[in-house]
């Protein structure tokens, strides 16, 4: 890694339930980004990683989206067959014109996007939690899921937002 490099990695996830579902939660940052500062090595981008995993953006039923900056929406307008989640309290900030969500916007706001607007702390599906967990962005949230194996796992938080009703959702 040249001196002076930034090592980031923006986390995306997919979560398959047992009666089906494919979940992604945050998409990562979309190819071909012009960046205004340093240079950006990107990795492959959602749709490659989904089709190693045999998954097609059809085969997407929901996107979650924790928020909208850049490196959160890479091609969230190819998942056209999925409710997208967002906390209405972002959407609504981001909508009117935010100018920190514009370069992301043709991926969140694309025409045709389904999208669903929830209210705070959100059981979505069993198993399947969203936490508000504004500070990052207004109305950022996290996924907590509970797995099988592993048990309860918080997914996006990003450290700055843990809140109380992080560690509540522990409980
Ligand atoms: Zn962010």
């Amino acid at each position: 890694m040249p001196s002076g490099a930034l090592l980031m990695s923006s986390g995306c996830y997919l979560v398959q339930t047992d009666d089906g579902q494919n979940v992604l939660i945050d998409s990562g940052m979309p190819t071909g980004v012009d960046s205004p500062g340093p240079t950006v090595e990107e990795s492959p981008e959602i749709l490659m990683q989904l089709e190693d995993l045999g998954v097609t953006p059809h085969d997407v039923n929901t996107v979650i989206c924790t928020h909208y900056d850049l490196d959160h929406v890479g091609r969230h307008e190819r998942f056209i067959n999925a409710a997208h989640i967002v906390q209405r309290r972002h959407y609504e900030h981001a909508a009117a014109g935010a100018q920190r969500f514009a370069a992301g916007r043709p991926h969140w706001d694309a025409p045709g996007t389904r999208r669903r607007l929830v209210e705070g702390d959100t059981e979505l599906f069993d198993g399947l939690r969203l936490i508000e967990t504004s500070g990052h962005a207004p109305g950022h949230q996290s996924v907590l899921v509970a797995l099988p194996e592993t048990g309860k796992v918080l997914l996006a938080c990003i450290p700055s937002a843990i809140t109380r009703s992080c560690w509540i959702a522990f409980a």
